[in-house]
């Protein structure tokens, strides 16, 4: 008998019909003895929906509002899950996240797990229920709701299984498994049966949206056995995410191809090229909280020099904003934006002991007329931003050149 944490996304539970097949998964995992907790989305188009009405009422919704709205969702479906149980009679409960209490800090729309009560929910279970947690919410020390940014519930699913120490975490979703890159932009793309943690990381932190970045770094900090499965499959072992390289088959070179279409660049033309410039361009854009990923400075040329980076696309024009206030004071010619661009990684542990993967990776975008505009690579991975037209075409002739394509 195991502690089993089961999350299912949004098109799991994106109908009745669908919720009542969890209903009966659930249902044959518990025959089978064991402790179950399920983590649910909403259902799927919801959170969407929801984002949208705030929208009407304000261009940028209060994020203490927003989340009171878009927890909804989530709400819906566990009570829908547990008559669904119940009336096939299994005995089972819902809990909001402030129910649990799921504890976070107050940063809304994004808001870190803090702690987990786990009380209520061992009691159900020794009663021998099944415990249903709504997802990607939680509340504040002052009792305020709280979401944990996109995707959230595979968070809710992971914090869940370390808190109760569960044997493993099912992370139940649209595709069977992890595959070495979207399965949608390249059919010919491989099941992994297993991923190392840290190709993970990098494959969710780049763009690979089948996990939140912020449940595969809680998997790994506290030793949470995860695995990524089909709800619409009864078989299958999906993809285990590892802490050991499986050392008995050979590894490719690249493990997968991540990619994302969510950056914009900037360009600030014609800064002085002395001590401290980075500082006055990105320190302002920080401090407007905006993240920013990648950073290119050119080499300086007649004392000026031009600097580029990228911020989600939601931030362009809040960025150029900032910049636009602070120019006078650093001294630039100009600040442009451009959201037409996409960012493709090739992310692979073999790297480190393979040379010539970046100079494979620049030929095969070369041989398509594709041009570089930022390249920045660390030990595992190798990402280049380029037009977004070219996104399709270059992943997929990326993971051919790379061999990850599947031999029919
Ligand atoms: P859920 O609603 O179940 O959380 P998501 O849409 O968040 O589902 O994540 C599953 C989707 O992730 C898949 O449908 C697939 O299109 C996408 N995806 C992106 N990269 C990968 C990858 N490397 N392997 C599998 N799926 C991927
Ligand atoms: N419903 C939320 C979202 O769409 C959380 C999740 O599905 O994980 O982002
Ligand atoms: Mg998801």
């Amino acid at each position: 008998m195991a502690l089993i944490v089961q999350k299912y996304g949004g098109t799991s539970v994106g109908t009745t019909d669908r919720i009542k097949n969890v209903a009966r998964r659930v249902a044959k995992h518990k025959a089978q003895g064991h402790d179950i907790v399920v983590v649910l989305s909403a259902m799927s188009g919801e959170t969407n929906r929801l984002i949208g009405l705030a929208k009407e009422m304000q261009v940028n919704p209060d994020p203490r509002e927003l989340d009171v709205i878009v927890s909804t969702g989530e709400q819906v479906t566990i009570g829908l899950l547990v008559m669904a149980l119940k009336d096939i009679g299994i005995d089972a409960i819902s809990y909001t996240g402030a129910q649990v209490k799921i504890l976070t800090d107050s940063a809304h729309t994004k808001a870190r797990i803090q702690h987990i009560d786990d009380a209520n929910m061992r009691a159900d279970l020794s009663a021998g229920k099944v415990v249903v947690v709504a997802g990607f919410q939680g509340v504040d020390p002052d009792g305020n709701i709280t979401t944990l940014g996109r995707g959230g519930s595979d968070t809710t699913g992971v914090a869940l299984a370390a808190a109760l120490k569960a044997d493993e975490c099912q992370i139940y979703t649209d595709v069977d498994g992890v595959y070495t890159t979207d399965p949608r932009v390249v059919p010919e793309a491989k099941k992994l049966t297993t991923i190392t943690f840290e190709e993970m990381l990098e494959m969710a932190s780049l763009g690979s949206k089948v996990l939140q970045i912020r449940s595969v770094e809680f998997a790994g900090k506290y030793n949470v056995k995860l695995r990524v499965l089909s709800s619409f499959q009864e078989e299958g072992e999906g993809t285990l995410i590892t802490f050991e390289e499986d050392s008995t088959v050979e590894k490719p070179v690249i493990s997968g191809i991540a990619f994302n279409r969510d950056e914009a660049r900037v360009n600030v033309i014609g800064v002085p090229d002395k001590p401290g410039i980075a500082y006055q361009i990105l320190g302002p854009v920080a401090d407007a909280n905006i993240d920013v990923d990648m950073i290119i400075q050119n080499v300086g040329q007649d004392g000026t020099t031009d600097f580029s980076f990228t911020v989600p696309k939601g931030e362009l024009a809040r960025t150029i904003k900032v910049l636009e206030g602070v120019q006078s004071h650093i001294g630039g010619q100009s600040v442009s934006g451009d959201d037409k661009i996409c960012k493709v990684s090739i992310v692979g542990v073999g790297m480190r002991s393979h040379v010539g993967v970046a100079s494979t990776m620049f030929r095969t975008l070369a041989e398509e007329g594709i041009n570089i505009q930022m390249i920045s690579t660390s030990e595992i991975k190798i990402s280049v931003v380029l037009d977004e037209k070219y996104l399709e075409l270059a992943v997929r002739v990326l993971h051919k050149a790379f061999g990850l394509d599947r031999t029919l």
